[in-house]
This record gives structure tokens, sequence and C-alpha cells, in this order.
């Protein structure tokens, strides 16, 4: 076999085969094939896509070429949730905990925030003492014992997927519905859970620029995940302004427990309440509306926020150390320059601002300022009198550069109310 001729039958949009396939990716990871014709076929599959037999042949050699982690020796369903990226985006962190609290074992190995979006491990690190770096052994005890625990990603897992992932993103090949979907697939089918929810998120500040799209993705993602004999739905948000009031870890952390304590914003409720009502639904075989009756339970009677609590102490962390803000920050606050409505709060522009306040990263490693963030007084759809506060800042940085112009536009029309969540697809979708 050639890898030639496999280019060269991609590239006139014929199907490749199983063997193939594998050809390719086995021969990518042991370096036998060039990144210049891997990046060729990764082209091809650009402009001609795939078919749901390539793209379960594609995810399964990607999950084959790293570790698959076993939880069979659990009897009850392991359930894992996945978002596609967001800003502000503390839906993880409240959810693992409704979910928890309702008997629902939650496996959840996170990774840490890049460019414009945040990463789950990097906001608990925030908190004094909590330990990501579990094995894998800890990992599956604190399941049994908590119905949850969180991990860093450290283990090698599809090890095909970092590789072409590296590539893709300097060949122009990122935006293709069955490369993101393989890529996704193959490291949430090594993680091991019976069960997947996935938030699709889609606007500025995400992948998806359109509901199509994110349909699309979502429908190609459940299929591989039925390949599995898991179950999965696909929640379609909104991701055009920030979630919630926070963006930067500590910040997000205690916004998360507030929710949890009853205090919370219209956005983030929804669109927690629906990813854990599907989590909850598919690992009880029960209804949707009887999850999110049980969703909307667990957060009134608090048993979701001690079970939050429970999971942190479990980890080592101090809960205390959640609402401690560090002195020595410098505040900004930015004001409406006239009167009208918030018509766009950019979630995009706001992702890179908080990287920009020490709160995100550019390059891989880099440290973060874990108290760093930015505080949202006014969202989509507010009104606004000139000189108001429209957000403010958290730094240590000497010198920050604001374009307010990209962050927000204010006009005198109030904009059409939005809403976060556009819809749930799932298995008869
Ligand atoms: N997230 C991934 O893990 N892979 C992609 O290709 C895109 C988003």
């Amino acid at each position: 076999m050639r890898i030639y001729d496999i280019i060269t039958k991609k590239r006139y949009g014929n199907n490749l085969s199983k063997e193939e396939v594998e050809f390719f990716v086995k021969g990518f990871i042991d370096n036998t094939i060039e990144d210049y014709q891997a990046s060729a076929l990764l082209m091809a599959i650009c402009i001609n896509g795939m078919d749901d037999d390539e793209l379960f042949y594609l995810t399964d050699a990607m999950v084959k070429s790293g570790e698959i982690i076993d939880f069979s020796e659990v009897d009850d369903y392991i359930v894992d949730k996945h978002s596609t990226g967001g800003v502000g985006d503390k839906v993880t962190l409240i959810i693992i905990a409704i979910v928890a609290s309702l008997g629902v074992k939650v496996a959840k190995m996170s990774g840490r925030g890049l460019g414009h979006t945040g990463g789950t491990i990097d906001k608990l690190e925030s908190i004094e003492g909590f330990r990501t770096d579990i094995s894998l052994k800890e990992f599956k005890k604190l399941i049994e014992i908590n119905n949850a625990a969180i991990m860093g990603q450290s283990r090698e897992i599809a090890v095909a997927d970092k590789k072409i992932y590296a590539l893709r993103d300097v060949s122009g090949t990122v935006e293709s519905i069955p490369l993101i979907a393989s890529s996704i697939m193959s490291k949430k089918i090594a993680l091991g859970a019976d069960i997947i929810v996935f938030d699709v998120t889609v606007g500025k500040g995400a992948f998806m620029k359109n509901i199509d799209d994110a349909k699309l993705l979502s429908k190609r993602m459940i299929k591989i995940a039925h390949k599995y004999n898991k179950k999965a739905i696909a929640v379609i948000t909104n991701m055009d302004e920030p979630l919630g009031r926070t963006v930067g870890n500590r910040m997000e952390v205690e916004e998360a427990y507030n929710f949890l304590d009853g205090k919370y914003e219209k956005d983030v409720y929804d669109v927690s309440t629906t990813i854990a009502a599907c989590m909850v639904q598919l690992a009880k075989d029960i209804s949707y509306s009887e999850a999110m009756n049980l969703v909307c339970d667990s957060i009134k009677n608090k048993t979701a926020l001690n079970k939050f609590r429970e999971i942190i102490q479990s980890q080592g962390g101090d809960v205390d150390s959640i609402f401690k803000r560090e002195q020595g920050y410098k505040t900004i606050d930015i004001l409406a320059q006239t009167d009208g409505y918030i018509n766009e709060l950019n979630a995009y522009e706001i992702g890179e601002l908080a990287v920009e306040l020490g709160a995100g990263r550019i390059k891989k490693d880099e440290k973060l300022d874990l108290n760093a963030g930015i505080y949202l007084h006014k969202k989509y759809g507010d009104c606004v009198h000139k000189d108001e506060k429209i957000m403010t800042l958290y730094t240590k940085k000497e010198k920050v550069v604001i374009d307010a112009d990209k962050l927000f536009k204010i006009n005198n029309i109030k904009p059409k109310e939005c809403s976060s969540v556009y819809m749930r697809v799932n298995d008869e979708y």
C-alpha cells in the first residue's frame, strides 16, 4: 500500500477502506508517512469529507493508538460530558455536583485552557490544595465513594489525535466536521465512559459558527458513540457571549459555588440543567422531564452543593479558599460611552482579553494567574446608561491593551431575546 495512492483516491472523492485508513494513522505515528503527505490527505478529507464507515475507521484507529481506560469493574453506568469549548464556561463544575448528588457516576478527565477558551483543570487548581494529578486507581476509588472525580488528562490517550491535531493546526485543516468528530470521539471513547453528553457550543466564542454545522457535528459524534454501544446526546448551546458573569479561573469556581447555593444567572442555569438532565435521563433510563425535575430539586434542596463540597474536599481542596480574593490586584472598570442596550458581548474578544489579563494561556504549559479575570456587570440585552460599568477587569499586569469597541456593542434598539440552549440532538433525531 502507498500513501500516494490513498491521497489520490481521497482527492477524487472516493471512500477509503479500513486498511487504508489504518495504514495512514499507523504510518503517521511511526513517522513512515511524512507531515506533507499527511497534510495533503487531511486537506483532501477537508474538501471531500468522509462517510460514516470511513469516519468510524479513522476514529477507531486513533482510539487504538493510545491507552484505553477500562471501567468494566464498576457495575453502574459511567457518565462523561464534553464541551467543544467556551468562555466563562463553568458548566462542568456545576453538573458534576448535580449528577453525582443524584447517584449517577461521573468520570471527568479534563484539560487545560488554551487560547480564548478556559479549561476545567485550571479552574480547579485555583482551589487551594485541590489535587488534579491523581492516579487512575484513586480516580476510580473516588468515583466509587463520591460518584464523581476529576483528573487532568495526563495519560497517553489517543496519541494519533495529538499528532494529527498539531498538523491540522498549521495546515488549515481544523475546520472539518469529520476531522473534529474523530478527534473528539477518539479521546472520549478511549476514556471509557458508557454515556457521553456533548455540549456543542455555537457562536462567536465557539468552534462552530452556525447551528446547522453544530447539528451535523452532533449527529456524527452520536453515530460514532452508538457504534461503540455507548449512549449519547448532544446539547447545542449559545456561545456568542460568555456564560454567566465571570471569566477567570477562581472567579468561575466562585460563580459555580454560588450557583449551587441558589444564586444563579439564567444562561448558566438553562445550559447546566439541560446537560445535567440529559446525563441523568440516560443513566437512569427515565424521561427527560423526570430527569429535569430531579436536577432542579437537587439544586433547590442544596444536595448538589453538599456534593460539590464533598468532591472538593475528597481531592484535598479547601472550600473556603474559593472565596479568598487575593490582594494586590489592579481593577479596571470599562464604562458605557453612551445610553442604550447591549447588542453584543463578544465571547471570543472577552476570552482573548482574559488571556491578556493573565487568566488564560497562548502557549501550552504557560503559568496562569488564577485570580485574574473579568466580571460582567451587564449581559446581552441589558439596558445601560452612559458611564455605567459594563465590566471590571482584575489583573496584576502593569499594562493591558483594551479595545472596548471589540468587546461589546451598544445600540439604542433592544435586541431580540436569544436562548442559551438551542436544541437537544438525540438518538431519534
Ligand atoms: N476539539 C478537539 O478535541 N478536536 C478538534 O478537532 C476540535 C475541537
